[in-house]
């Protein structure tokens, strides 16, 4: 039969976290792309849903690509593209809404989290961002998609990916794969070490809690050493209870294997934990910033790409987003 189709993105609204590589990232490289005939996408119409500078967003864009493929995607086995390069998902999009309820995007957790923080900071909430699972929906159902590896966070908007199909096939007729969810089982959502309550976001403020995969080595290992932990002296995996410390062993487990729990039987000081999870990032982070520098200083090659990746990526969409607009009546 058909191999599985995997899609999964990143959006170029910041520079790349920590948080995007142990949860969704590595894997695409280490396993996806080798067992599926996987798309990842830089999702770069998502960035326009909130404020963005055009400058911004088009180098972000670029370093975004860059790192996905310093972080081991292969063009050989997977196809890495553009969002913005194939207007299949712009065209699939605007069925999505038409098929999407108002209530069901006012009720999606990062709609409300960010028009909040838009709110805060003065300014207003695009319309974009409401319908943002649309055009999400509409990315992944192009491609007759069967799964899509995402950090925990985006798990709602995958669930109601799953309700759009559905009920599209319902009205219209069998036309899109209802798609699943993976998560990866450890780090499937790594906290911001200012903040261990809230998620390691690449548009946050707190950034002194957030570890970029392009820092320096000294910037990792200071981040990591002021990590917001508690005052009790020992180190215990209780994530409800000790969030900053269970952040900390999920992160190391994430980045030289074992088992949070396991782990923390073997540190009695914060301290050295922190020590042993900053040399760890470091380490993990080291090859794929290598990588990424040879890489940035060949442009065209990264041009060339993704110009046969948003090739590849049309050819396998049009048909399918034809179909649905046919079904629909068009
Ligand atoms: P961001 O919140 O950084 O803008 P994106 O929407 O670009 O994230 O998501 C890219 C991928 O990274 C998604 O699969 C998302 O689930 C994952 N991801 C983002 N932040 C985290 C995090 N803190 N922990 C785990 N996975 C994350």
């Amino acid at each position: 039969g058909a191999r599985t189709r995997i899609f999964s993105g990143v959006q170029p609204t910041g520079h790349l976290t920590l948080g995007n590589y142990l949860g969704a990232m590595r894997r695409w490289a280490e396993v996806d792309q080798h067992r599926a005939e996987a798309l990842f996408c830089v999702v770069d119409l998502h960035a326009l849903t909130v404020e963005h500078d055009p400058a911004r967003v088009r180098r972000l864009s670029r370093q975004a690509a860059t790192l996905l493929l310093a972080s081991g995607l292969d063009p050989e086995l997977c196809t890495v593209f553009v969002q913005s390069q194939v207007d299949e998902h712009l065209r699939l999009s605007y069925l999505m809404e038409c098929t999407a309820s108002d209530g069901e995007m006012r009720r999606m957790i990062q709609y409300k989290e960010k028009a909040a923080r838009e709110q805060a900071r003065g300014g207003s909430v695009r319309l974009s961002l409401l319908t943002y699972p649309a055009l999400m929906a509409a990315d992944i159902l192009a491609y007759g998609t069967d799964e899509v590896p995402v950090g925990e966070d985006q798990a709602q908007h995958v669930e109601l990916t799953r309700d759009l199909a559905v009920r599209f096939n319902q009205r219209y007729g069998a036309t899109f794969v209802v798609p699943r969810t993976v998560t990866p089982p450890v780090a499937a959502r790594v906290k911001n070490l200012q903040d261990p309550t809230s998620k390691m976001g690449k548009s946050q403020d707190r950034t002194a809690g957030v570890v970029y995969l392009l820092d320096e080595p000294e910037a990792v290992r200071k981040k990591v050493t002021r990590a917001v932990t508690d005052s009790e002296p020992d180190v215990s995996y209780e994530p409800e209870r000790r969030p900053g410390v269970a952040n900390l062993l999920e992160v190391l487990a994430a980045c030289a294997g074992g088992d949070p729990e396991r782990l923390a039987a073997g540190y009695d000081s914060c301290g050295a934990l922190k020590k042993d999870v900053a040399e760890a990032v470091v380490e993990m982070l080291r090859p794929v910033q290598e990588r990424h520098a040879e890489l940035a200083a060949e442009p065209g090659l990264v041009d060339a790409v993704l110009l046969a990746g948003a090739e590849r990526a049309r050819g396998l969409a049009r048909p399918r987003v034809d179909a649905a607009f046919e079904a629909v009546g068009l």
